[in-house]
């Protein structure tokens, strides 16, 4: 049995209402979110983030190939998609290389994903690249690169020297890591003094999640155990001895199709039919599902207005899907 399998034994009925832990402020003071796919979600009352009930259980993640997709390098066949993923690793790429040292330069990427990330950034400042991917599709993808060591086993696992990258990198994986305080912890101690945290994640504050809830995009919840306020996070780092340097809000090529996408759940009431056809070129085989894609994707295009607009507005008051924090170290922890 995978150990998804396992995780959806843990179903809403077995917690009821009970309040846990707190994965970031350890306080007890919680209240039931939402039970979605089996899962319940908990709001912390103290911190104000949301996290899966389970969110302090280690297991070894084994995520089902179809996650991954079915493209050769890539999450999604789509085209444009894999364009705008491009477009986002070298926003990310440039602000990173301008901001790390020009030689001896060592790079952690965590949860490194198919590498492309990594790859660029060490393709521009010719670091030592370090990416973590557990053994996955990914995994596997990342370490044909050469030039990047990937490491297939759990971040908490993993023996590095402290105090040894310029940067330490996390796109979007941090949520699906169990015991995040002790990650934070552990990936702030990796970076060197003046080096950089440079972490994405979805944002539990933003409009989008107050406005889709159990339906956002981004709540994931077969995937995402946790999600830290952005207010949290930013103490959490402020008392590790860090700097806030940035948040950027502003980021279409997650936060458009994550309201198109979430909106698309709402009114079909399925989670992820659309993004699921977009990461499994095979799933249209089945003319029905030609169908459907053509008309998800019409859909998609009438919502397309409302959803740049939404992130306009999002991204004016700070309350984007998703946000890029960059932390710098300023002293010895
Ligand atoms: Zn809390």
């Amino acid at each position: 049995m995978s150990t998804i399998d396992n995780l959806t034994l843990n179903p809403i009925q077995t917690f009821g209402n009970q309040s846990l832990n707190c994965p970031f402020c350890s306080s007890t003071n919680s209240k039931k979110q939402h039970g979605v796919a089996g899962f319940l979600f908990l709001y912390c009352n103290h911190c104000k983030s949301v996290f899966r009930s389970d969110a302090h259980v280690v297991v070894a993640f084994e995520y089902p190939e179809e996650y991954y997709g079915d493209a050769e390098k890539e999450k999604f066949w789509f085209a444009p998609i894999v364009w705008m993923l491009n477009s986002e690793r070298r926003s990310r790429t440039r602000y990173i290389a301008k901001r790390i040292p020009l030689a001896n330069t060592s790079v952690i990427d965590i949860g490194c994903g198919n590498g492309a990330l990594l790859t660029r950034i060490q393709q521009k400042t010719n670091c030592n690249a370090i990416g973590i991917e557990m053994d996955s599709v990914a995994a596997r993808r990342a370490s044909k690169n050469t030039k990047l060591s990937i490491i297939s086993k759990p971040f908490q696992e993993v023996d590095l020297p402290l105090h040894s990258f310029d940067a330490v990198v996390t796109i979007h994986s941090f949520e699906h890591i169990a015991q995040p305080q002790q990650n934070l912890e552990k990936a702030s101690r990796l970076v060197k003094t003046d080096g950089m945290l440079y972490i994405a994640i979805p944002n539990i504050a933003s409009f989008q999640y107050k406005l889709f809830g159990r339906y956002w995009l981004h709540l994931d919840p077969e995937f995402h155990l946790h999600f830290i306020h952005p207010d949290f996070i930013k103490s959490t780092m402020l008392s590790k001895g860090f700097m806030f340097r940035k948040a950027r809000h502003f980021n279409p090529v997650q936060n458009i199709p994550g309201f198109v996408l979430s909106a698309l759940n709402l009114v079909t009431g399925k989670r992820d039919v659309l993004f699921d056809m977009l990461r499994n070129r095979k799933k249209l085989r089945n003319p029905f599902n030609v169908l459907l894609f053509l008309l998800l994707l019409i859909l998609s295009a009438v919502l397309l207005p409302i959803a740049i607009t939404e992130e306009l507005v999002s991204v004016a008051l700070g309350r984007g899907a998703t946000v890029d924090f960059v932390f710098s170290k300023n002293k010895p922890v």
